[in-house]
This record gives C-alpha cells, sequence and structure tokens, in this order.
C-alpha cells in the first residue's frame, strides 16, 4: 500500500467514526441509559423544587408515575401525543390510543382538557416518519443490501425535555426518544416495503442518518471486502494503481500515459479490482496487501494475501465463483487468484500487520569469474547469519534512514552456471534481498559482493512463498 492510500485508509476511518459517533451508536438504549444517567448529576438544579413550565402549562411534579390512572390522565393533559403514551405509559401491549381511551372512560373530563398542542416529549416529531420513511425508500430504491442501520440526531434540549417529564411521570421501563423513533422508522419501512430488513445496530451493509431537526436523511453505501491470495506471474506490473508520473492522473491523463492518467496500465489492484467493481456496480476499490513485492519481482507459490476493498457498491449479491473466473480469463499470463472471500475490515490491520518469513530465488550475474568453490563457500556462509542493513538507496527518500537487523534464515541451492549464480533463501520479514547480493555499496553487511570482492548484477528475482498463518489453509 502507497502512503497516499495509507493516508486515505486513515482519513475514511476518521470520517467513519465520526460518522458513527455524530449519531449511530445513540439508536442504542444503551447509549441513551449513559445519556440519561449524565444528566442525573444535574436533576437538583434543574428543578429547583418548583414547577415546571411548558408552552404555557403548569406540569405538576407531584402527580404519581405511570402506569397509574393519575400518571396516565397527567401524560394527557399536558398534550402527550399517542406515540409518546406508549412508549412512557408502561402499557406494553396496548396501543397509544386504546391508552388514551382507556383514561377517557375512567375521567370524562380528560377528553376536553386534551388539547392536541405540541406533545412536550416529541414536539410532534412522530408526525413526521411517514415523510422521513419516504425520503428512505427514495434513496435506497436501488440499492442490494441485507442488513440496514439507522441512527437519528435529535436536538439534545428535547432529548433532555423528553427525559425529564418521563423520569417523573413515564413509567420505569418508558422506552427513550430515540430508540423508540427509530424503531418506528424501521416499522414503517418494513411495512411499506412488504419486507422484514434485518436492522442491525453494527456492520451494516447500508446507514441511513436522519437529522430528526431538518428530516434530512443522509445513505451511506458501506463497503464490502474480499480476501484473496495473488500470483503476480509478470515482471512488470506494480501491486497498486499507480499514477502516470508526468499528469499524476489528473484531467484524464496525457500524452505519456495516453489519457490513461497511469503510469503502469496493469496492476494487481486493478486486474483484480476492476471485475469486481463491475460486478458490484461500484464507485472504486482500495487494495490492502500483506506487504508488496517490486515491480520487476514475480510472487508465486500460494501467493500474496491480499484485502480489496470495494467502495460504494450498488449490489452486494454477485456469484464470486464466475467473478474469480473472470479475474483470471481477463489477467491471463499476469496475474492469478484462487479464491475470494467476503471479509470485515479489522482483518485489514491484521495482514498489514503480519511479520512473515519469506522464501525467494534470486539470479546475479560477477563481474568478474571466480572459482565455484570459493562461490559456494562464501554464498553458504551467510546462511543463518544476521545481516545490518542501512535503508537502500532506492527507498530512502520514503523510509527513514536506520539500520536494521535482519536474519537469513537458511540459503540452499545454489548454482553455479558461469558467472551466473543463483540461490534460494528464506529471511526475516523485511530483509532487502537484492540489496543482500549487491550490497548496496556497502551499506548491507555481510553481503555476497563484500565476501566474494566482485560486483554483482541482479538479473532477476521471485518471492516463492510467504510463510504467514494461511499459508496452507487451502491447499
Ligand atoms: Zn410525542
Ligand atoms: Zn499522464
Amino acid at each position: 500500500m502507497s502512503k497516499i492510500d495509507s493516508k486515505d485508509f486513515e482519513k475514511d476511518e476518521d470520517a467513519w467514526h465520526q460518522f458513527s459517533n455524530a449519531g449511530y451508536s445513540s439508536a442504542s438504549v444503551d447509549f441513551d441509559d449513559k445519556e440519561i444517567s449524565d444528566q442525573e448529576n444535574t436533576e437538583e438544579e434543574w428543578f429547583d423544587g418548583d414547577d415546571f413550565e411548558f408552552e404555557g402549562k403548569t406540569i405538576d411534579w407531584n402527580s404519581p408515575p405511570c402506569p397509574t390512572p393519575l400518571g396516565i390522565a397527567h401524560m394527557i393533559k399536558i398534550s402527550t401525543c399517542n406515540h409518546c403514551l406508549k412508549r412512557v405509559s408502561g402499557k406494553k401491549n396496548m396501543s397509544g390510543e386504546e391508552i388514551r381511551n382507556e383514561a377517557y372512560t375512567r375521567d370524562d373530563s380528560l377528553e376536553s382538557s386534551f388539547n392536541k398542542e405540541l406533545c412536550p416529549l416529541c414536539e410532534n416529531l412522530f408526525d413526521d416518519i411517514e415523510n422521513i420513511v419516504e425520503r428512505i425508500i427514495e434513496k435506497i430504491d436501488n440499492l442490494e443490501y441485507t442488513t440496514i442501520q439507522i441512527g437519528i440526531h435529535l436536538p439534545k434540549d428535547l432529548i433532555q425535555e423528553s427525559h425529564e417529564i418521563t423520569s417523573r411521570h413515564g413509567a420505569s421501563q418508558s422506552m427513550p426518544l430515540k430508540t423508540s423513533m427509530v424503531l418506528a422508522i424501521q416499522n414503517t419501512i418494513n411495512s411499506k416495503l412488504g419486507t422484514d430488513i434485518n436492522f442491525v445496530k453494527d456492520r451494516p451493509d447500508i446507514m441511513i442518518l436522519v437529522d430528526g431537526l431538518t428530516l434530512r436523511v443522509d445513505v451511506d453505501v458501506r463497503p464490502i471486502y474480499f480476501y484473496g491470495r495473488y500470483r503476480k506471474l509478470s515482471r512488470e506490473i506494480p501491486q497498486t494503481r499507480w499514477p502516470c508520473r508526468a499528469c499524476k492522473g489528473r484531467n484524464n491523463g496525457c500524452e505519456s500515459c495516453e489519457g490513461s492518467g497511469l503510469q503502469y496500465i496493469d496492476s494487481v489492484q486493478d486486474l483484480v479490482g476492476e471485475p469486481l467493481r463491475l460486478a458490484l456496480d461500484a464507485k472504486d476499490t482500495s487494495f490492502h496487501g500483506m506487504g508488496r513485492e517490486d515491480i520487476d519481482v514475480r510472487m508465486l507459490g500460494t501467493g500474496r494475501p491480499f484485502i480489496i476493498e470495494i467502495k460504494k457498491p450498488m449490489s452486494r449479491l454477485p456469484d464470486m465463483s464466475d467473478i474469480v473466473k473472470e479475474i483470471n480469463k481477463n489477467a491471463d499470463g499476469k496475474v492469478e487468484i484462487d479464491d475470494l472471500k467476503k471479509t470485515e475490515r479489522p482483518l485489514i490491520a491484521k495482514i498489514k500487520n503480519s511479520r512473515s518469513d519469506k522464501s525467494y530465488t534470486i539470479r546475479f550475474k560477477l563481474s568478474e569469474e571466480i572459482e565455484e568453490e570459493t562461490i559456494l563457500k562464501s554464498i553458504s556462509d551467510l546462511s543463518g547469519t544476521t545481516l545490518n542493513q542501512e535503508t537502500p538507496r532506492r527507498v530512502s527518500h520514503r523510509r527513514a534512514d536506520k539500520i536494521r537487523k535482519r536474519k537469513i534464515i537458511d540459503i540452499n541451492n545454489i548454482i553455479v552456471d558461469g558467472n551466473e549464480i543463483q540461490f534460494n533463501i528464506r529471511a526475516e520479514a523485511g530483509t532487502y534481498i537484492k540489496e543482500l547480493v549487491h550490497s548496496d555499496e556497502g551499506r548491507t553487511n555481510p553481503s555476497v559482493s563484500g565476501n566474494l570482492g566482485v560486483d554483482c548484477e541482479i538479473l532477476w528475482l521471485d518471492v516463492d512463498q510467504i510463510h504467514d498463518d494461511d499459508e496452507n489453509k487451502d491447499n
């Protein structure tokens, strides 16, 4: 992953947290409980022992709470709507209207005292449910999903007011305003669509945020993540999309990139990601590899683990085996994958932090002929040693300049072919293999070049295996 990708990723993550904290978690009862207990500390000051004025009507703080008949009568007198009556009266099996009618039967003077003014517990917000749901349905109409999360933003003073009244006069199991609103929205969506949507509180396919003040509805289509392993069979393909050096990929590219905006037309990211993006009707992709190899290095064996993130997919239920076939057909001779499994975002950090040994084959050329016996001994001597590797010159512009200690676990199968040499090597994560051979002007110590006392020119390098936990799981 490039630096730019990683910044974007963090930015995404930040935005997500802000979004999430902005109100999604508050759809849960727990959150409201916390909010309420925070307020309870200030209760003494709030009430001051006096009556509380709302819209010109005096609230009688001395009446007993619901579900007593006096409590319910009191709620009706202060213009509580049917929705709030249901959620605070403690009569779970009755509708708001039934609760009201029962109270009217007990006391016929109540009906005339109720004047349908603004409900002090919700400011008649429940009247907007139909309107809100219409907006939601319009926005999710063309999307594919199995889970939805709904959050609602309500003005703080409304929540506070609702809570103060409820805590004095409501039943002990009253449902908080936000929870109640979210439930009402969910039920209305299901009845309008004739569906039984799985509404969740975590990791939804779609997040919907409703602003209770402006009735604005925001829909966020969450990304889909697929885990796989790729083999790269070409020495001309970067792992991630690489913008054109001349135009940086801006304004539909330039002459030097023939309008592609890319330095390399192919990348593992696009060879794997484009068929997926098209199949899922998505906006873009992001590629997260378990490390990366240089462009001119092949990635063989069981391949390198990666997660591809599909952003804003309109469709979420593709036939994966068809897509994998399509990817392999499209990338024939360049990149191969075995399968793609749906996964979740936390696995990205896990594969990014993985520190696995790797096995390689390297082939290089000596500047002078040397006796075979000397070559075999000099190279074998490096097996089991620990290298001091100063940051290679070729990457020093993007990495801190420091000396790293890296262990060479094993070197074997050394082949001497005139002045061309080849061997297999297994080394600790983060070892620079090309530098181990040519020494990077003495910045890697010890090295093949240093031991032999001649220059070494790298011909090619292959990663043969990444020895992570998942290495043999699928075989
Ligand atoms: Zn109400
Ligand atoms: Zn260009």
